[in-house]
């Protein structure tokens, strides 16, 4: 998801931080994993104890792995709004995948000096001074209870991509990165973030505007787009592939998408999960959900933490066949949240 190749939603712009309640709206926030997920591999010594992060202003900091999870989970999830066990259940979910995710990929940035940068190629992270006292205090109880465990499949710790809002179901990681196959990155259905929140989207694109975007971004050489068509669709309802008229010629709904999303930004086409038509001289794209759509949908895992469900049961729905296990006993077995 280097910057220049699938970062998205608020990807290089300005780390988001999705506002629960709004939930989606801050579509904006639509955080992808680019297609490029498979990352570094996981480190095949000890458990790390040090991170270097990139911080958004440039400095690269050494941390504490716990310490960096706390940042990481202030940077990608906000507890506004919620009743407090729904707060905790949310930021123990985040605080694994803040942790798996740093684990499975620790070294990412070797070449430059740093492990992980803080742009939505890695995790968004925010330093913990600059929050309020309160949100850091359940932040850092939620790194405590999770202290060590990080999400595991029989091959270590997961590949923890997560998605803004799935619309509804999401979508196996093949479908939408061909070459990143995993088993735990499976479609769900998702009744949950459709049934609080409005998932729904429309971005209208002119078409000429729209064939320069996909040339700029290598997306296609054709000289015109004669009709943007839909050609596939995966489980979930997500475009996989499409069509623009002139035989041969399919692209990649991921490689379409991210081209959008880098000439008109991240409110543009929030998901794949769209129908598009023609008006005139312009394209009017509907759709559901925000972002790649793979893995957890943080909008319904906040609608699962609010009815009732534990960290556990949303970790294993979004993530099926996995468990949570302490990294630093090395073990596979079960642990549980203290
Ligand atoms: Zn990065
Ligand atoms: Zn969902």
């Amino acid at each position: 998801m280097a910057d220049t190749q699938y970062v998205i939603g608020p990807d290089r712009r300005a780390a988001p931080r999705i506002l629960i309640l709004l939930a989606l709206l801050a579509a904006s926030c639509a955080r992808y994993r680019g297609p490029e997920l498979p990352g570094a591999p996981a480190p095949s010594g000890g458990p790390p104890v040090t991170i270097r992060a990139l911080l958004p202003q440039g400095r690269v900091v050494s941390l504490d792995l716990e310490d960096y999870v706390i940042g990481a989970v202030l940077g990608e999830v906000s507890p506004a709004g919620l009743q407090a066990d729904a707060a905790e259940r949310v930021l123990e979910v985040q605080a694994l995948l803040a942790r798996t995710y740093a684990i499975a990929h620790l070294g990412r940035h070797a070449a430059e000096g740093f492990d992980l940068c803080s742009s939505t190629h890695c995790q968004a992270f925010v330093d913990p001074g600059h929050a309020g006292a309160a949100t850091i205090q359940i932040v850092r109880h939620a790194a405590q209870r999770t202290r060590s465990l990080v999400i595991l499949a029989t091959s270590g710790p997961i590949e923890a991509v997560f998605h803004a809002s799935c619309g509804g179901h999401t979508s196996a990681s093949t479908t939408v990165w061909p070459s990143a196959g995993y088993p735990y990155l499976r479609g769900v259905a998702d009744p949950y973030c459709v049934r609080e929140n409005e998932a729904h989207w429309t971005w209208t694109a002119d078409a000429a505007e729209l064939l320069l975007a996909l040339r700029q971004h290598a997306v296609t050489r054709v000289a015109t787009v004669a009709d943007l068509k839909i050609v596939e669709r995966d489980e979930a309802g997500r475009v996989t592939r499409l069509s623009v008229g002139v035989p041969g010629e399919i692209i990649h709904a991921s490689d379409f998408r991210t081209a959008i999303l880098r000439a008109f930004g991240p409110r543009s086409l929030r998901s794949t999960r769209f129908s598009v038509a023609r008006r005139g001289s312009r394209y009017h794209f509907e759709g559901t959900g925000n972002g790649h759509g793979v893995g957890l949908c943080q909008a319904g895992a906040i609608a699962r933490a609010r009815a009732g469900q534990s960290t556990e049961q949303i970790i294993r729905t979004y993530y099926p066949g996995t468990h949570i296990g302490n990294l630093e006993a090395r073990t596979r077995g079960q642990a549980s949240i203290h």
